[in-house]
C-alpha cells in the first residue's frame, strides 16, 4: 500500500524504547514538571505531582505484596486518582484491568473473576459483586466506605520512591482491557508495556511532530521537530476537555498521548454542551477530541458557534464513524483548524490510521486516514488470508492490521483468538476499502452488514444519505429480519428542533430515489435520541431489540 508523503523530520519509523508505560509519566515529570498535568472539580495536579503521587500507590501495593503480573482494577469514573492508580500500578509492576463504573454488578462480578483481578480501586457500589469475585484488597476513592482501604490514605502513606521492580516491556501485560461490549460477549484484550508504549508514541509524534528516544536516566523522552507553521499542536503547549472515558480503549490512549504530549486535561464529569464551550472558551484550550456523538451535540448548541474559540487550532475524532455532512460543519465553525479523523479499536490498544495533522498534510474528510507509523492495513474477502489475499483499491472487504500496537490475543480464550489473530494479523471486522494513496474508509463493521436477498446493504451509507435530509439531526440504521430475504433496512431518527413536519414518508422517499431497490428503506421511526455508549458508539443492539 502506498504512504502518504511525511514533512520533513518525521521519520517514517518510529524506535520504540524498550520501556514500561510508567516511563511515559517519568519522563513528562521531568519535561513538563509544574505544568498542570489535570484538573478536575476545581482541584490540580501538575506532572511532578501525578509522578509522585504514582510512585507513592505503586510503593503502597508494593509493601502489600502486589507486583508483577498482578491486576488491579479500576472500577471508577474519570477523576484524579484514575491516572495515579494507572501509573502507579504500571510503576508497581502489576497490570491495569479498566472497568465500566457503571457496569450492573453481575457483569462487573464477571469481569473482576474473568481478569483475576487481586486489587480494586473503586469509586463504591462494588461490594455486591465481590461477593462472587475473588478479590483480596479493596480500595476506595467513595469517603462514605468505611469498609475498604481509603484511596487518599493509603497514597498519603506511603514514601513518594519509584519501587525497584523489573518488567519485561515485551511480555508484561499493561492493560486486560474489555471490548465495548456493544455487541457480543466481553472479552479481555491483553496489552503488553511495547503495545501501549508504542501506541502512545505512534500518537504523540504523528500529532505534534515528536521524535521518540531514551534520556539520559532512561525514561521516555519526545523531541519536538518542526514549527507551528507546520504543527498546530505542539509538545507542551497542548490544552484540552475530556469527557472520553478513561476506562475504554479511547480514553486510555488519550490518556497517554496527553500525558506523553505535555497536554494540560481538563475533565468533564458529565456532557453539557453550554458548560463545556463555555469551559473551552475560559481555558483557550487548543484541541477538541472526541466521538461523532460529541461534535454532533457541540453543532447542535448555540453557544458553540457564537463563543470565541479561535485558540482551536485541532479536532479530532474516532470511535465510530464521522458523518460527511458533520466533518463539513466543523471544518466550516474552524477554518484555520486541523480536522483528523482516525480509526482503531481496542484489540490495537487505541489506534490504527489516521488523517495527517501536520497543515501541510492531505486530509480527506469521510476516510479515517493513513496507517499510523510501523502499521500495515491490507483489506481481503471476509475469511481470506492477509499475506496472501489483499483485494486492490476499492475494493470493500475486512480490514486487517499489523503493527506493534496489535494485542497478544484474548485472555483465556484461544479459540477466539486464533480466530482473529494469524501470524501478527489482526482481523478487525470491520469492512473498509484503500484509496489509490492508501487513505482507509470504514464502510462498516461487518457484524452491522445486513443480508437482503444475498446483497450487502451498508447501514452507514444509508445513515449518511439520511444526515443530508433536511430536518434529520441523527440516523441509525438497523436490520429487522424478515423471513425469506433476509434482513430489512429501518431507519431512527432524531429530527432536528424545527423540523416537526417532517414525515416518516418524506424522509423515505428523499433516501430511497437515491439507492438501488435491495438497499431501499423500509420503515422510518422518530426518537428523541440515538442510543450512544459512554465511549460514543451508536447501541445497534438496542435499536434492534426494540424493533421486536
Ligand atoms: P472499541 O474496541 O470499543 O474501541 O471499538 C472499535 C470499533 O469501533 C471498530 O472496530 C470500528 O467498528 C469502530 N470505529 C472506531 N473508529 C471508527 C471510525 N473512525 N469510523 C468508523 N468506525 C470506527
Amino acid at each position: 500500500m502506498p504512504t502518504a508523503p511525511r514533512p520533513p523530520g518525521l521519520p517514517t519509523s518510529l524506535r520504540y524504547p524498550d520501556v514500561g508505560v510508567g516511563s511515559i509519566l517519568a519522563g513528562a515529570a521531568a519535561r513538563y514538571r509544574d505544568r498542570v498535568a489535570f484538573r478536575h472539580r476545581g482541584e490540580e495536579l501538575t506532572f511532578a505531582e501525578l509522578w509522585e503521587a504514582a510512585c507513592r500507590f505503586a510503593t503502597a501495593l508494593a509493601h502489600r505484596g502486589v507486583g508483577r503480573g498482578d491486576v488491579v482494577a479500576l472500577h471508577l469514573p474519570n477523576c484524579l486518582a484514575f491516572p495515579i492508580a494507572y501509573y502507579g500500578t504500571l510503576l508497581a509492576g502489576g497490570t491495569v484491568g479498566p472497568t465500566n463504573p457503571l457496569l450492573p454488578p453481575r457483569a462487573l462480578a464477571e469481569q473482576l473473576a474473568d481478569c483475576d483481578a487481586r486489587v480494586v480501586v473503586t469509586h463504591g457500589g462494588v461490594a455486591e459483586s465481590l461477593r462472587e469475585a475473588d478479590v483480596e484488597i479493596v480500595v476506595t476513592v467513595d469517603p462514605r466506605d468505611s469498609v475498604s482501604l481509603d484511596f487518599h490514605q493509603v497514597v498519603a502513606a506511603a514514601p513518594p520512591t519509584r519501587p525497584d521492580v523489573e518488567i519485561d516491556p515485551q511480555a508484561d501485560l499493561a492493560h486486560i482491557g474489555y471490548t465495548g461490549g456493544t455487541t457480543g460477549r466481553s472479552k479481555g484484550v491483553l496489552l503488553t508495556h511495547r503495545n501501549v508504549v508504542a501506541n502512545a508514541l505512534q500518537y504523540a509524534c504523528w500529532g505534534s511532530g515528536g521524535v521518540p528516544s531514551l534520556d539520559d536516566s532512561g525514561e521516555v523522552t519526545v523531541t519536538q521537530i518542526g514549527d507551528e507553521t507546520e504543527w498546530p499542536s505542539r509538545l507542551g503547549t497542548g490544552v484540552t476537555l475530556n469527557l472520553t472515558p478513561w476506562f475504554h480503549a479511547m480514553g486510555l490512549g488519550g490518556l497517554n498521548i496527553g500525558v506523553l504530549s505535555g497536554t494540560s486535561v481538563t475533565v468533564h464529569d458529565r456532557f453539557v454542551p453550554r458548560d463545556f464551550v463555555a469551559d473551552a472558551e475560559r481555558l483557550r484550550v487548543t484541541s477538541l477530541s472526541g466521538a461523532p456523538a460529541l461534535y454532533a451535540a457541540l453543532l447542535r448548541c448555540e453557544e458553540f458557534h457564537t463563543a470565541d474559540l479561535s485558540s482551536v487550532r485541532g479536532l479530532s475524532s474516532g470511535a465510530a464513524p464521522m458523518p460527511r455532512s458533520r466533518g463539513e460543519a466543523l471544518a466550516a465553525r474552524f477554518p484555520d483548524a486541523v480536522i483528523t479523523e482516525g480509526y482503531g479499536l481496542t484489540e490495537a490498544t487505541m489506534g490504527v490510521t489516521t488523517n495527517p495533522s501536520w497543515r501541510s498534510g492531505t486530509r480527506k474528510v469521510g476516510t479515517v486516514g493513513v496507517p499510523l507509523f510501523d502499521t500495515e492495513v491490507r483489506i481481503v474477502p471476509v475469511g481470506g488470508d492477509p499475506e496472501r489475499d489483499a483485494l486492490p483499491p476499492h475494493t470493500p472487504g475486512e480490514v486487517c492490521v499489523r503493527g506493534p500496537q496489535v494485542m497478544q490475543g484474548y485472555h483465556d480464550r484461544p479459540e477466539e483468538t486464533a480466530a482473529v489473530l494469524d501470524r501478527g494479523w489482526l482481523r478487525t471486522g470491520d469492512i473498509g476499502v484503500v484509496d489509490d494513496e492508501g487513505f482507509v474508509s470504514i464502510v462498516d463493521r461487518e457484524k452491522d452488514v445486513l443480508l437482503y436477498k444475498g446483497y450487502n446493504v451498508y447501514p452507514r451509507e444509508l445513515e449518511e444519505l439520511l444526515l443530508t435530509v433536511p430536518g434529520v439531526a441523527s440516523a441509525a440504521v438497523v436490520g429487522r429480519p424478515a423471513a425469506d430475504v433476509g434482513e430489512l433496512p429501518v431507519a431512527f431518527v432524531v429530527r432536528s428542533g424545527d423540523a416537526d413536519a417532517l414525515t416518516a414518508e418524506a424522509i423515505l422517499t428523499a433516501v430511497n430515489e437515491q439507492v438501488p431497490p435491495a438497499k431501499r428503506l423500509r420503515e422510518a421511526h422518530f426518537v428523541d435520541v440515538i442510543p450512544v455508549s459512554a465511549a460514543g458508539k451508536v447501541l445497534k443492539r438496542e435499536l434492534r431489540d426494540r424493533l421486536r
